[in-house]
């Protein structure tokens, strides 16, 4: 699609926009150790943690090894809100996975609008912040928003966050 094509799109759907985690929220995945234990039957080597840890590695969305298996109560939901909404993956996975992680949504029929990706090395960033960064940087207003995740810590940050900012826009939390 063209860039003009794709802003008027964007600009059709600015009233509402629907933030979605990407572990254990759209798609359910082994954990860490698990994910190694099949990293190294496929390889025949430990996984090599001198420069990545397991998940910030790219290897990671390496569906041939890690099995990706998509949630299809949220999968509806992305259905349910995707033609009127501004859809943004939401997620403390780190920003250099872009591509490999747009690549696993491709080959489920995920098409996302935007990524909001982990910039720290050290601490998460608190998803309230997150989000209004976004909002911020890309001059949105919205009516409403509406946020699946799947984590008890994040899940507080949200309800805080839907406490300050619940007059501003209406906010609807989803437990995944
Ligand atoms: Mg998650």
């Amino acid at each position: 699609m063209n860039p003009k094509l794709i802003k008027n799109l964007l600009e059709s759907k600015k009233d509402k926009v629907c933030f979605f985690d990407f572990d254990e929220t759209l798609f359910l995945i082994p954990t860490i150790n698990a994910s190694k234990i099949l990293w190294k039957q496929a390889t025949g080597k430990d996984f090599d943690e001198s420069k990545y840890c397991f998940h910030d590695s790219p290897d990671s969305f390496n569906d041939s090894i890690i099995p990706f298996e998509l949630k299809r109560s949220v999968y509806k939901e992305y259905l349910r809100v995707k033609d009127d909404s501004i859809t943004v993956i939401l997620t403390h996975r780190k920003k250099h996975l872009k591509k490999e992680m747009k690549w696993i949504l491709d080959r489920h029929g995920i098409k996302m609008d935007y990524f909001v990706m982990e910039n720290n090395n050290g601490s998460r960033t608190n998803k309230a912040v997150m989000i209004l960064d976004f909002l911020k940087d890309n001059n949105l207003k919205p009516k409403m928003i509406e946020v699946w995740d799947d984590k008890a810590d994040v899940l507080i940050d949200l309800d805080k966050f839907q406490q300050q900012y619940g007059k501003d826009f209406e906010i609807k939390i989803h437990r995944t």
